[in-house]
């Protein structure tokens, strides 16, 4: 039997199937499949790759018996078309596509209207009576072919269209008149000729065996080899050849195109949505000259085929289990699907869809997990900026706390503190410390010029929610004048400047932006997370108001309390200067004395708002320094309030500054140089679980250690704490138990786990200072050339923002296993940003850890993130679930 090289689609059957895309391609195959499926796709043949082989292998030379398939092919088509090809009266047009195994963009471009002449140009004025549509079928059809047939440069063709426009001084193609259009056709066609030496062909069946071939000629273009050498793509495959009816909206009022969606994809109601023209074509929907009508009206006007599209594009859904979004054209009463695909959503649509769609038990419920991408949740959470608003977007720094922001530019913390309980502000410094903290909080959105993801201004904004664009280096702030400047614009204070610090970008002027809606949908959606996931997710949180924002976002616990940043609050942080500038023990442990009922306060609002869930309580971290006033006037105002001399407090400042503070006297270094700190802390965290056990609360506080590397500076600590907290406790008559563990953060203590772990009850992984160190990066200031980083693809993601899988990964998963052989159960967690990026958050489930912990409104990303973890993995380990 001969070869079969043709393959037909059309009138509700096809030869081929949708497993055939060896032989044709994956375009011919999904048009085979959609044919079967009942779908009326405009029909056609598919021209195998077969045939491109037989081509390659032969010089260039055809089957022979392909000629009699196409024309048995061309037949059928025109029988089921009731349309003669090159039929002036009745013309069948044809579509002439390439369609490898692979999608290979920049194959071949398509060629439409084949079959187009001059004769055929008059039948479809008549048919369409729309003479300036069928000239322009044609123009469009000479300068497809001319190009990509007979390799005549675009250009050549677009001179002559521009020269008509001069001529006739107009500006849009859409203004040339009929005989216009004549014009540039018969100047077409002599282009054509001179550069081809033959006129253009007439007879379609010609256009139809230069459009083939030149399909298969562009398997070997240079764009193509380069294609499948980058996406290692087999030369051998060939493509194959669809050439497929061209269907007119434009036909009269019974005829018509539109788009739509099979629900709605910004709210996910379940309801038909979409829009259409009548006697248009497609073009004219986008194109806006004509204003669409929604879609519900199209069964007033054209009921049959409106009824067909409900049922065609319903039938889709349930065969995709997905919204659909679909491309339709209705040729005089008859209805054509010309695409669909899977239709794109936004957050709330897609939880609402996922949730309705297990309901309709169209998927699982673990399909609809993994159909939500856990950072969309974002959306969900935070002000975005309205999608209609028309932006100015002047600069593009770090997306570093999500959500949108407008509001006046302010350059200090104390004009944000001041301004923004009475207007929206935002807070532009070149880099933020913990003094701004004031300022910080009461501004809407904060940008920075300088620092990382995990910097000063990212980690804070994180934690309070606050938008944040930080390392926007392209901003030359400057504090003194109270400006900034970016390419020749100047940023004044009170002008309006909105940020994205969802995606980074920073835009000139007042933005509207859209409040997020959260949705009982949500809450089911979420629940089905939290019965997937194994991991726990915890909140890092330092005050009260963050804790109970984070128990709302479901967290179960705390997982890193900072205790330095209640030291920066107004009534603190003189006593907590006058400890730094002490000379002597005494006047250390009186300065701490006046902070510890300050400490025990926040403890016990802590535990409160935690209600029995567990906090880790982190001991002093950050290099003294930052306590200290920076200014000589500062320093002043400090003097006038704790009755030390200004130039003790500047020498204080002076002998405490670091070159590299990073790597300074900093962590559980302060607690080993200055035990009496870590004393007053623990009397303080341990004393507050005490006057909470004697009201019935249990609390487990968790007291970590920050920076260890080595065993004996581990050791050194938790003789402190034990020594206080068991007096504490015995003194208070209360029953109390606590945990003494430690931050892994040091790449030595990773590498030495199972000697730390003798003496941590817990590890906490401080991924932040771990990726410094084993980079060797300063986490703050990075961003300069990690940006360069990416743009050269060195690296594929900023590290700080997603875990360095393969580096600091190693180091963590090694140390998992060396504490657990040592303690079989020790608990092991995450405190660092990476703690609330999805990537991350799967592999703390790989590694085995027991929780991750994030900033409170990233913890609903971390849970869906947990759950797709335990989901996949089944997957991979080919239990359950597969993934589609
Ligand atoms: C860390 O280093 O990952 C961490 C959580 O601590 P900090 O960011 O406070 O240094
Ligand atoms: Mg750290």
């Amino acid at each position: 039997m001969a070869t079969k090289y043709v393959y037909f689609f059309g009138g509700g059957k096809a030869d081929g199937k949708g497993t055939m895309k060896d032989l044709l391609g994956g375009k011919g195959a999904g048009l085979a499949e959609m044919t079967n499926a009942g779908v009326p796709v405009p029909p056609g043949f598919t021209i195998t790759t077969d045939v491109c082989r037989y081509y390659y292998a032969n010089k260039q030379k055809l089957p022979k018996e392909l000629e009699a398939q196409q024309k048995a092919a061309m037949d059928k088509l025109q029988k089921i078309m009731k349309k003669g090809f090159g039929d002036p009266k009745n013309p069948l047009l044809v579509s002439v596509r390439s369609g490898a195994k692979f999608s290979m963009p920049g194959m071949m471009d398509t060629i439409l209207n084949l079959g187009i002449s001059e004769k055929v140009t008059a039948g479809l004025s008549e048919l369409t009576g729309n003479e300036r549509f069928a000239w322009d079928a044609y123009r469009r059809f000479i300068q497809m072919y001319g190009n990509v047939v007979a390799g005549i440069e675009k250009s050549d063709f677009e001179h002559v269209l521009e020269a008509q426009k001069h001529k006739r001084n107009i500006k849009q193609d859409t203004e040339l008149t009929v005989s216009d259009l004549k014009e540039v056709v018969a100047n077409y066609l002599k282009v054509y000729e001179k550069h081809t030496g033959e006129s253009f062909p007439q007879d379609p069946w010609k256009q139809l065996e230069g459009a083939r071939n030149a399909v298969f000629k562009s398997w070997n273009n240079p764009r193509a080899i380069y294609y499948r050498k980058q996406n290692k793509i087999d030369d051998n495959l060939g493509t194959a050849v669809n050439v497929q009816s061209m269907v007119f909206g434009n036909m009269g009022d019974d005829s018509a195109t539109g788009v739509g969606f099979t629900r709605n994809p910004s709210t996910g109601n379940k309801e038909f949505y979409g829009e259409y023209l009548t006697n248009a074509q497609g073009e004219d929907v986008v194109a806006g000259i004509r204003t669409p009508r929604p879609i519900v009206h199209l069964g007033e006007d054209i009921p049959q085929a409106y009824k067909e599209l409900r049922a065609i594009t319903a039938q889709l859904e349930k065969k995709y289990r997905d919204v659909q979004d679909f491309e339709f054209t209705i040729e005089k009463g008859r209805l054509f699907m010309l695409q669909t695909r899977t239709g794109k959503r936004t957050a709330a649509a897609a939880v609402k869809i996922a949730v309705d769609m297990v309901k309709e038990k169209l998927i699982t419920k673990e399909e609809a997990l993994m159909r939500v991408e856990p950072e969309a949740l974002d959306q969900l959470l935070h002000p975005v900026i309205d999608p209609k608003a028309q932006l100015k977007v002047i600069a593009k720094g770090l997306a570093a706390s999500p959500g949108a922001a407008t509001g006046r530019a302010v350059f200090d913390a104390d004009s944000a503190a001041e301004r923004g309980g009475k207007e929206p502000v935002i807070l532009i410094r070149q880099e933020t410390n913990p003094d701004d903290i004031h300022g910080m909080d009461a501004a809407k959105g904060i940008l920075t010029a300088r620092g990382g993801m995990t910097s000063h201004a990212a980690v804070v904004a994180r934690g309070m929610g606050r938008p944040c664009v930080a390392g926007c280096e392209e901003i030359k702030v400057s504090e003194a004048d109270k400006t900034f400047r970016i390419n020749g614009t100047t940023v004044k204070e009170n002008d309006w400047v909105t940020i994205d610090g969802s995606t980074g970008r920073v835009i000139l002027g007042q933005v509207p932006l859209i409040d997020p809606e959260i949705s009982g949908e949500f809450g089911v959606f979420m629940g089905w997370a939290d019965a997937t996931r194994k991991l726990k997710v915890r909140a890092n949180a330092d005050i009260p108001r963050d804790a109970k924002v984070a128990r709302e976002f479901g967290a179960e616990g705390i997982g890193l309390c900072r205790t330095e940043h209640m030291f920066f609050a107004e009534d603190r942080l003189p006593f907590m200067q006058q400890m730094i500038v002490a000379t002597d023990v005494e006047a250390r442990k009186a300065a701490l004395a006046k902070l510890l009922p300050f400490q025990k306060e926040d403890f016990v609002g802590l535990f409160r708002e935690m209600k029995g869930y567990p906090v880790t309580i982190r001991l002093i971290d950050p290099p003294l320094h930052e306590f200290l006033p920076k200014t000589k006037e500062d320093a002043e105002v400090l003097s006038k309030k704790i009755g030390v001399p200004t130039e003790k407090i500047m020498q204080a400042a002076e002998e405490l500054h670091e070159f590299n503070p990073m790597l300074g006297h900093r962590g559980c270094r302060l607690g080993i140089t200055y035990p009496e700190i870590t004393e007053m802390q623990t009397k303080a965290i341990i004393g507050a679980a005490c006057d909470l056990a004697k009201e019935g609360i249990k609390v487990v506080p968790e007291i970590m250690i920050p920076l260890v590397g080595n065993i004996s500076e581990l050791k050194d600590q938790k003789d402190v704490i034990t020594r206080i907290a068991d007096a504490t406790i015995k003194e208070a008559g209360a029953k109390v138990q606590y945990m003494v563990g430690t931050m892994i953060e040091v790449p030595r203590a990773a590498v030495t786990a199972d000697q730390i772990a003798q003496e941590a009850e817990f590890f906490s992984f401080g991924t932040n200072d771990l990726t410094q160190m084993t980079l060797g990066f300063s986490r703050d200031d990075a961003g300069k050339f990690i940006k360069v980083y990416l743009d050269k693809k060195i690296f594929k993601e900023d590290p700080f923002q997603t875990l360095d899988q393969i580096g600091v990964g190693q180091l963590m998963d090694g140390a998992v296993k060396k504490g657990r052989g040592v303690k079989k159960d020790l608990k092991c967690g995450i405190c660092g940003e990476h703690g609330g990026d999805p990537a991350s958050v799967k592999f703390c489930h790989r590694i085995g850890l027991n929780y991750v912990s994030c900033s409170p409104f990233r913890v609903p990303i971390a849970r869906l993130s947990a759950a797709q973890a335990v989901i996949e993995s089944k997957a991979k380990s080919g239990s359950g679930y597969s993934m589609k």
